[in-house]
Parts: structure tokens; sequence; C-alpha cells
């Protein structure tokens, strides 16, 4: 049985809400420790998936879920930074 090309769906740590991958922003923890918005996808590291949405975001912080999902506690200037670069994607 062949099945039309799936779209590969992530959750959104945020607001929950299954989207395609393209549809969200990666963020990532690199080997080395930092956090950072991965805007090609292909950093290696352990990843989370969020809307492009600053209101994501911040819930997800709230609800420590990005911490959860990345093993990594984030400063506020990480998160500072992460705004910024979400900004600067659209
Ligand atoms: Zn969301």
């Amino acid at each position: 049985m062949r099945r039309p090309k799936k779209i590969p769906l992530r959750t959104c740590v945020g607001c929950r809400t299954i989207l395609a991958k393209s549809m969200l922003v990666r963020v990532v923890r690199k080997p080395d420790g930092t956090v950072t918005v991965d805007a090609t996808g292909k950093l290696s590291g352990r990843g989370a998936y969020l809307c492009r949405s600053q209101q994501c975001l911040e819930e997800a912080l709230k609800r420590k879920s990005l911490e959860r999902a990345l093993q990594s506690d984030l400063d506020r200037d990480v998160v500072d930074q992460l705004l910024l670069d979400m900004q600067q994607m659209d």
C-alpha cells in the first residue's frame, strides 16, 4: 500500500497545536549547550518546535515546556535572543 507523501508534523511546545514542521520554528540546544533558533532546521542537538509567535514562546516558558523539551535552563538573555530571532524570520 502506497500512501501519499506524508507532511512531517510537529507539536508546538507553547500551544500544543500540531502543525506542519515547515510552519513552526525549531529551537535547538546545540551540543555545546547554546540554545538558538534553528533557521535551517538542520542543526544537530535537542530540538523543540514553536509557532512563529511570541505568545507561544512566552507560554512555553511559563509552563517550562521549552526547558523540558530542551533539557536545559533558559536565561532571560537567551529568551530575548530567541524572540529577536523569531521576529527576524518574518
Ligand atoms: Zn503555538
